[in-house]
């Protein structure tokens, strides 16, 4: 079916292909892109087992309308590849599936420009997408490359295990509140880095890599770390038990929105693209290792029990059994 072509108010906004070849079409240094951007589909080459993840951002939904064209492209970028994080895998290849309301070449440039620099950074090439006019949303989907016998999946958590999270939970959440305007922090620097979080995640990919053969199961937690576990949990066929004192909190979430707070959004706030993950209590040294090797820190936040309850305690005492997170319908 031919394209609702994307065409701006000026008489000189470019057509469909201009803007694909302009803004999206590059050269590629990777010789496994057999055919790239301008067939009816690319040609890669593989050996082994692929990741195949693919994400949505609809505009007012997952990101706010004001957020700029480069960040945009950064978000949409990380949150694809926080789902390779989540599985171990090697991110190559993505496709882009862009639905502008016109064809504002600004906008266009500042968002290409900030994809191909973020997907650089991963050597990442785009092999192929789609454009058509309609509200602003943007899909991406990725392809990665991981061993089929170490990825690591959600289902491989066993009672025992123990549950741990990279980096600090709940910045993203804060963020979002303090772009909303729910509240205000007068610490300029701490609001700016709970912002940042939000707005520009930074996918956990080394570290998933690091995590092969160590882990037992992970999930990236995009909805809510007690949403996340109780998800991650219910594919392995156990509970969890998680002590809220060892939750990792940034200096910057406690100084914006103090302890109780900063605990309430670490549990439940989504969007921190974290690895929460399991491991035998044997190899509890080699992910501290593993990870500290790459500057990521991790955090042992509690346990895998018998059953399939997600517990809060708190220094050991029960609380409460988890809430969930953020979900669409
Ligand atoms: P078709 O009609 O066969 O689906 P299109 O006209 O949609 O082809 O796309 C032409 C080529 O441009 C294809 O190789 C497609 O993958 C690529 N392409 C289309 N839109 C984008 C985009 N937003 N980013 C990157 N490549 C794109
Ligand atoms: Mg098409």
């Amino acid at each position: 079916m031919a394209p609702e072509v994307p065409r701006g108010h000026s008489p000189s906004a470019p057509g469909e292909f201009e803007i694909i070849r302009d803004f999206f079409q590059r050269q590629s240094a990777d010789a496994d892109v057999l055919l790239g951007i301008g067939d009816d589909a690319a040609l890669l080459q593989v050996s082994g087992s692929i990741a195949v993840a693919t994400d949505t951002l609809v505009a007012g939904v997952h990101f706010l309308t004001g957020m700029s064209p480069a960040r945009l492209a950064q978000r949409a970028l990380a949150v694809n590849l926080s789902d390779m994080a989540a599985m171990g895998a090697q991110p190559r290849w993505f496709t882009l599936a862009l639905t502008l309301p016109n064809a504002d070449v600004d906008w266009l440039s500042a968002f290409s420009m900030s994809l191909h620099a973020s997907a650089g950074e991963y050597q990442m090439t785009l092999v192929g997408g789609d454009l058509t006019r309609g509200p602003l949303t943007i899909t991406l989907q990725l392809i990665g490359t991981v061993p089929a016998e170490l990825a690591l999946r959600r289902d491989g958590a066993r009672s025992g295990d123990l549950v741990f999270v990279t980096g600090t939970v709940g910045d993203a959440a804060g963020g979002l509140r303090l772009l909303q305007q729910q509240v205000e922090c007068d610490d300029r620097a701490s609001a700016n880095e709970l912002v940042d979080r939000f707005e520009c995640p930074t996918p956990r990919v080394s570290a998933g890599i690091a995590l092969r053969g160590i882990a037992s199961a992970a999930i990236d937690i995009s909805d809510g770390l007690s949403a996340d576990l109780a998800r991650l949990c219910a594919a392995s066929g156990c509970g969890a038990r998680v002590d809220m004192a060892k939750l990792p909190i940034s200096d910057a979430l406690q100084a914006c929105f103090g302890k109780d707070a900063s605990i309430e959004m670490a549990m439940t706030g989504g969007d921190d693209y974290e690895l929460l993950f399991t491991a035998a209590p044997a190899e509890r040294e080699r992910v501290i290792t593993a990870l500290s090797l790459l500057d990521v820190t991790a955090e042992c936040i509690g346990e895998c029990i018998a059953g399939n309850a997600v517990n809060i305690h708190n220094n050991g005492r029960y609380i409460s059994d988890a809430k969930p997170g953020y979900t669409h319908f």
